[in-house]
């Protein structure tokens, strides 16, 4: 797409520090890493958002996302990891070709400090359930 600095990627127009690349995805450092390690998975072919994204593109992503996330979780030397995409701007996309972030942590390293979790009230989780599945049907 014009203008995707991810796509740049893709094409071979903006160097990366390639850690992956096959014939559907690329996979590359994190220019602003959180942890050392941190790595952004992109499908080759452009789309935006996990529900905007052709399921097949979706599972090519996937199939791989597991041995990528092994390799730079060995490599260093890591505890965990945290699997993550922000689609759209209000979840924090910046970059508007879909992509996974493997985040590498270790115990304590504090990279998350906020999980902001709270409690439904009452009836409000069976609402809510309610009005997700009439979306599914
Ligand atoms: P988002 O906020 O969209 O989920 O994440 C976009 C990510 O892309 C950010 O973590 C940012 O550091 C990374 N990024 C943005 N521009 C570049 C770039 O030119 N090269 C690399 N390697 N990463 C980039
Ligand atoms: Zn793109």
């Amino acid at each position: 797409m014009d203008g995707c600095i991810f796509c740049k990627m893709v094409e071979g127009e903006i160097p990366t520090t390639k850690v992956y690349e096959d014939e559907a995805v690329l996979a590359f450092l994190d220019i602003g890493p959180l942890s050392d390690g941190h790595t952004l998975v992109v499908p080759k072919r452009h789309c935006t958002t996990v529900h905007e994204c052709d399921p097949e593109v979706l599972a090519e992503l996937a199939a791989r996302l597991g041995r990528i996330a092994e390799a730079v979780v060995t490599a260093m030397e890591a505890d965990g990891y945290n699997v993550l995409s922000n689609n759209g701007a209000a979840a924090g996309q910046v970059v508007d070709h879909l992509h996974f972030h493997v985040i590498p942590r270790k115990v304590g390293d504090r990279v998350f400090t906020q999980w902001p979790a709270y409690k439904y009230r009452q009836q409000q989780a069976q609402d809510i359930a309610a009005r997700i599945r009439s979306r599914l049907t």
